[in-house]
């Protein structure tokens, strides 16, 4: 028998987050964001739940070309654009969407010879200073773009960095408005934290990612606990082994967690190799036997440790919930300093993901 660990994959719960979304924002179509491998839930799996999307959208030029082999038609998006002139063969031949964010893509568009135009996305770095093109180098670009024949769309493109946090994106907003201003074309700039909170930002289209697996852009789950989105993937496993400790008893690496009582501890087929995060302390959620508890002492590679105070009844072979609907991941992540975006994305290949 394999170690009893899996991610369970809810594809219901995606087309159900695609819902949701396309509800915040109804005159925008919708690039799913799936990078990072759909965001840790495996590429074959989240492009199931998603078809009615408008659009995938990724980094890797293999996982676009993977989507098209499965026989998605519809658009594709690269965030980050082209890494070398030659990508733009590929990007010709399976009919991509790129994103331009330096003078040298330009340049090799302008070199290239595509079967059709390609449709563009012109990116403004608005203030996050992490890509694309300044405002005022911005309108040159897009001009430039335009009057080549292998152009056939141009749509402004930008990201927000703090559309979570009270700032917002008015400062970002403006910068858009400026570089932006009279070209005319499409608009893309919502991520998640803009889609549900920041309608101004929604233009043509937006770009979901964090919101579709149901975790928060802010890393906190009471933020989007009233708007109907659920969580896509449980993280489950079971108890191999139950001790009872005597008060003193200390546990795991480190001896960092001392019992103040003698007591049952649980032992769980789950650690940071497979992706449960090794800075979690005592304390962080965990859903044991249908009962809530808390871990005990250091996250081993392999094994972590819970409290079966709560649940006298847990047994060896009681299931475990690490995250899912019970135990949220933005929980998870928050105890241990990090968010529900790494999380998911790090769950680790030795995990098999189920679909549910
Ligand atoms: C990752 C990413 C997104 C999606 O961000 P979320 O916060 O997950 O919604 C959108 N646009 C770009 C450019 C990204 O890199």
């Amino acid at each position: 028998m394999p170690r009893p660990i899996v991610a369970m994959v809810d594809l219901a719960a995606l087309a159900s987050n695609l819902t949701i979304v396309r509800r915040h924002a109804p005159q925008s179509r919708v690039w799913s964001v799936v990078k990072a491998n759909g965001y840790g839930h495996g590429l074959s799996a989240v492009w199931q739940g998603l078809q009615q999307t408008d659009g995938f959208t990724l980094l890797d030029l293999n996982e676009a070309v993977v989507l098209r082999k499965k026989g998605w038609r519809g658009p594709i998006l690269l965030l980050e654009g082209f890494f070398q002139p030659a990508d733009l063969e590929e990007i010709d031949r399976y009919r991509l969407t790129t994103a331009v964010h330096s003078d040298w893509q330009i340049d090799a568009l302008r070199r290239m010879t595509p079967r059709a135009p390609l449709d563009i996305y012109l990116k403004l770095n608005s203030g996050m200073n992490r890509l694309g093109f300044s405002d005022r180098a911005l309108p040159g670009a897009w001009q430039a773009l335009s009057e080549l024949k292998q152009v056939a769309t141009l749509t402004l493109m930008t990201h927000f960095a703090y559309a979570d946090m009270p700032e917002g994106v008015e400062a970002q907003m403006a910068v858009v408005a400026r570089a932006g201003d009279g070209l005319t074309g499409p608009r893309c700039l919502a991520n998640s934290a803009a889609t549900l909170w920041h309608p101004k930002t929604h233009g043509q289209w937006v770009r979901p990612g964090i919101i579709l697996y149901g975790a928060s852009p802010s890393g906190d789950w009471q933020d989007i606990a009233a708007s109907g989105l659920r969580p896509v993937m449980t993280l489950e496993s079971e108890l191999i082994a139950v001790q009872s400790v005597p008060a003193g008893g200390r546990i795991g690496y480190g001896g960092r967690h001392r019992l103040s009582e003698t007591q049952r501890v649980g032992v769980v087929a789950c650690g940071y190799a497979d992706g449960y995060p090794r800075h979690a302390p005592t304390g962080t959620p965990v859903w044991v036997d249908g009962v809530r508890t808390r871990t005990l002492g250091a996250v081993s590679m392999d094994m972590l440790m819970v409290d079966l105070q709560p649940c006298p009844q847990a047994r060896i072979g009681a299931k475990v919930e690490l995250w899912g609907d019970h135990v949220k991941i933005d929980e998870v992540a928050a105890a241990a300093g990090t968010l529900g975006y790494e999380l998911m994305s790090a769950l680790a290949p030795r995990v098999t993901v189920q679909l549910r």
